[in-house]
């Protein structure tokens, strides 16, 4: 076989098969197949699409890349969660504890940021003492005790992914279905778990941005989790605005173990503004208005937790699986497993009591409104871009992250804002990072004199 002819064959609309595809990404892995003829393959397929037996191909010949997970020591049934990425996307710290709580055994290995977006694993190293390295035998023991755990990769997970990503981010290659579907799917059926739930984002901060692509791309995984034999859903949620509140590593904790607490609403303390606009309003797959004490990254954890608690047979169903979440925060319980999780990973299990052991930046200020209108619209990845600017995230592979940094929304879509008014409030630690941060923040938000279109929080469940 000769690179030159995959890449032409693709290239003019053809469908490679499983032959072809491992003479690819088995070649790329070991350094047969340069960096170009890799780029002009993720170029074709970008182009020309692959079919759901090639995707299917690809991600399996992914998988047998590197090392599989064997979960087996951890009783019950595991079910993984994974979200495509987004802004203020803290799900995985609420819906770890909660589904832990209910009775489930949570055992995930989460990321880092990935460009615009954070990543769990930057988030949880915000709370002092917390390592997310853990040996295999220490990560069932604390499933074990605490129903939760979530620790960085062990081991040499899909080493494929890791040389296509990169080459797939500096070569306009990250938003193609398969390649995502492929990316994603081979890390999820290595990390051994044994259903799958997936958060796929759509909207301006999202990798898949219109919202018929991350339908195809809920569809695609689900497919390819099915035919691996492990039972997938989908959820395609909103990504328009930032899911929370709160953007930035230990800022984004914070907000967790208030919703954990049971505490609605989330906006910061000693806020200057009422909370009224902080909250938004859920919409159900079927369109109906649900009202969502705590806002949209609660009501999307909720949804998820509810997903894995049935796939998880822990639960028969939807409403059962609510009584038991309910049950959950108003007892004490998720926070608790928090807490348990926290400790047994080595650190400060008092946060989840008093969030002013978290980092703090030296400074707040304020991100005024410019004109006064209806935040009709946000481009959320710019928003995700302006808390990196500030330090929350890496700009370059070596940068090194504040956990202080971030800010805290104010505002909603569809709220009115009087200029002058506070967008958000910045935790800041150097001035011209925040010069250069709040640019980007205040271009990121339209407001006019017409309120911008509804946003649903919930677009698809699979
Ligand atoms: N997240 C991944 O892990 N891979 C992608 O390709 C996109 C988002
Ligand atoms: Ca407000």
């Amino acid at each position: 076989m000769r690179m030159v002819d995959l890449i032409e064959k693709k290239r003019n609309g053809g469908r490679l098969s499983a032959e072809e595809i491992q003479f690819f990404v088995n070649g790329y892995v070991d350094g047969s197949v340069p960096d170009y003829q890799a780029a002009a393959m993720l170029m074709a397929i970008w182009f020309r699409g692959m079919d759901k037996q090639e995707t299917t191909d690809l991600t399996l010949t992914m998988v047998e890349s590197g090392d599989k997970i064997d979960l087996s020591p951890i009783p019950g049934v595991k079910v993984d969660k994974h979200s495509t990425g987004g802004v203020a996307d803290t799900t995985t710290l609420i819906v770890g504890p909660l589904v832990a709580a209910a009775g489930g055994h949570v055992a995930k290995m989460s990321g880092r940021g990935l460009g615009h977006t954070g990543g769990t694993l930057d988030k949880l190293e915000s709370i002092p003492g917390l390592s997310i390295d853990q040996s295999m035998e220490r990560f069932a023991e604390i499933v074990g005790t605490c129903g939760v755990s979530v620790i960085g990769q062990t081991g040499n997970l899909v080493p494929a992914d890791k040389k296509l990503y990169s080459l797939r981010d500096v070569t306009g290659t990250i938003d193609n279905v398969s390649l995502i579907a492929g990316s994603i799917m081979s890390k999820k059926i290595a990390a051994g778990a044994d259903k799958i739930v997936l958060d796929v984002k759509t909207g301006s901060g999202a990798f898949m941005q219109d919202l018929e692509g991350a339908e195809n791309l809920a569809r695609m995984m689900v497919e390819i989790g099915t035919l691996a034999g492990r039972e997938t859903h989908a959820l395609v949620t909103d990504m328009n605005q930032p899911l929370g509140n709160a953007v930035g590593n230990a800022l984004e904790v914070e907000e967790a173990i208030r919703i954990l607490r049971g505490e609605t609403g989330s906006g910061s303390t000693g806020s200057t503004d009422d909370e009224a606009g902080t909250v938004g309003t859920g919409v159900s797959g079927d369109g109906h208005i649900l009202g969502t004490e705590g806002g949209d990254l609660k009501y999307v954890s909720f949804e998820l937790a509810k997903k894995m608690l049935i796939l998880g047979e822990i639960c028969g169903d939807e409403e059962e699986a609510q009584k038991k979440l309910d049950w959950a925060i108003s007892s004490g319980e998720a926070l608790e497993r928090f807490a348990c999780m926290i400790e047994m990973q080595g650190g400060n299990r008092r946060v989840v009591d008093n969030t002013d052991l978290l980092p703090r930046a030296g400074e707040i200020v304020a991100a005024k409104a410019q004109s006064s209108g209806y935040v009709s619209a946000m481009d959320t990845a710019q928003l995700g871009v302006s808390a990196l600017l500030l330090g929350a995230g890496r700009s370059t592979k070596d940068d090194v992250i504040d956990p202080a940094v971030g800010y805290w929304m104010k505002h909603r879509l569809g709220d009115w804002v009087e200029k002058g008014e506070p967008l958000a409030e910045f935790h800041v630690n150097s001035k011209t990072r925040f010069e250069e941060a709040l640019k980007r923040f205040q271009q990121a938000i339209n407001i006019t004199k017409e309120p911008g279109e509804a946003i649903k929080s919930i677009y698809r469940v699979y």
